[in-house]
C-alpha cells in the first residue's frame, strides 16, 4: 500500500501526491526515520520539503543529500522524491592488477604486491559500467526481509559495488578470495569490479572506523573499527548490523559493519525494503 503510493507519486511527480506520502509516510515508518537528519535540500523535485514539518533542523546536522554525496566516486548524486540516485562507472580509484590491457593501464596497472601466496590473476578485466543506484533515504526495516541479489548489493564510497559473500550459484567465497587483489577486489566476467570483504583501500583512507558506503535498503555500512573495538560477528544481528548513534546519524541508525569473517558486509539479506540498481 504505502509501495504503490510513493511509486504513484514518484511516477507524476505531483506536489500534492508527494506531500501526502510524505505524511502517510512519517505515520508508517518507525523511529529510524527520525533518526535521518532533515531532508530539506536542493532536490529535483518540491516534495521532501513537507517532511520538513517533522524533522527540526539541527545547524551542525549533515543533511541527507551531503551523506550521499560521500560516495565522491560517484558521476552524479541527487535526490529524487524518496530516492538517492547514485551514477557511477564502478573504476576503482585505487591501482590494480585488474587494469592490465585496458586503455587506464598506463595509470593504473599495479602488479600484484599482497601477501596471499595463492593468489591467481582471474581472467577478467575492469570495464567502466553505467550504474544507477535507486536508494531509499528514509530506510525502515523490512517486514519480510529479502536476500541480496547476485551482483551489486551496494555501493561503496568509490563508487565500486559491495557483492555479497557468495560466488556464482551462492558457493562460498573460499576460492574466489584467490583471486582478490592487493585492495580486495576483483572483476566479474562482464568487468565490474566488486568488494565482497573489507575494501581495504578506503579503510587506509577514512580509517577503519569509517562510513564506507550505502546497502540498497538505504542503511549505511562501516569498517571493522568501533570506539576503539573490532567489531565481530557476534556483535552484529543476524543481518550483520545493529542500531546507535555514529557520526553521520547522531540521532542514531541501523547499520552494517564490515568484520573480517564470513558474511564479512551482510547476514540474512537486507535489514531494510532495498532500493534498485541498473547497469
Ligand atoms: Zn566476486
Ligand atoms: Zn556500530
Amino acid at each position: 500500500m504505502k509501495k504503490s503510493v510513493m511509486s504513484i507519486a514518484f511516477l507524476v511527480a505531483n506536489v500534492m501526491l508527494l506531500l501526502s506520502a510524505c505524511s502517510s509516510e512519517s505515520s508508517l515508518l518507525p523511529s529510524t526515520t527520525s533518526s535521518l537528519p532533515t531532508t530539506n535540500t536542493t532536490t529535483s523535485s518540491t516534495g521532501t520539503s513537507g517532511s520538513s514539518s517533522t524533522t527540526t533542523t539541527t545547524a551542525n546536522a549533515i543533511t541527507t543529500l551531503e551523506i550521499f554525496k560521500k560516495v565522491y566516486g560517484a558521476t552524479e548524486v541527487y535526490i529524487e522524491g524518496n530516492y538517492a540516485i547514485i551514477k557511477a562507472n564502478g573504476l576503482p580509484d585505487h591501482k590494480s592488477p585488474y587494469y592490465k590491457d585496458t586503455q587506464w593501464a598506463t595509470a593504473k596497472y599495479e602488479a600484484y604486491n599482497g601477501t596471499n601466496t595463492k593468489f591467481a590473476l582471474n581472467p577478467n578485466r575492469i570495464v567502466s559500467q553505467s550504474y544507477v543506484f535507486k536508494i531509499p533515504i528514509n530506510p525502515a526495516k523490512a517486514s519480510n526481509s529479502s536476500a541480496t541479489p547476485a551482483g551489486p548489493i551496494g555501493i561503496s564510497l568509490n563508487g565500486v559495488p559491495f557483492y555479497n559473500q557468495y560466488a556464482a550459484m551462492n558457493a562460498p567465497l573460499t576460492n574466489e578470495v584467490n583471486g582478490f587483489d592487493q585492495y580486495k577486489g576483483h572483476p566479474q566476467q562482464q568487468g565490474q569490479y566488486h568488494y565482497h570483504v573489507e575494501p581495504t583501500y578506503l579503510t587506509d583512507q577514512k580509517g577503519k572506523d569509517a562510513l564506507l558506503g550505502f546497502l540498497l535498503d538505504g542503511f549505511p555500512v562501516y569498517g571493522p573499527l568501533e570506539k576503539g573495538k573490532t567489531i565481530t560477528n557476534s556483535d552484529l544481528d543476524g543481518y550483520h548490523g545493529h542500531s546507535h548513534a555514529t557520526t553521520e546519524y547522531p540521532n542514531g541508525i541501523y547499520h552494517y559493519h564490515i568484520t573480517d569473517a564470513d558474511p564479512y558486509i551482510n547476514g540474512n539479506g537486507f535489514y531494510g525494503t532495498a532500493g534498485t540498481v541498473s547497469k
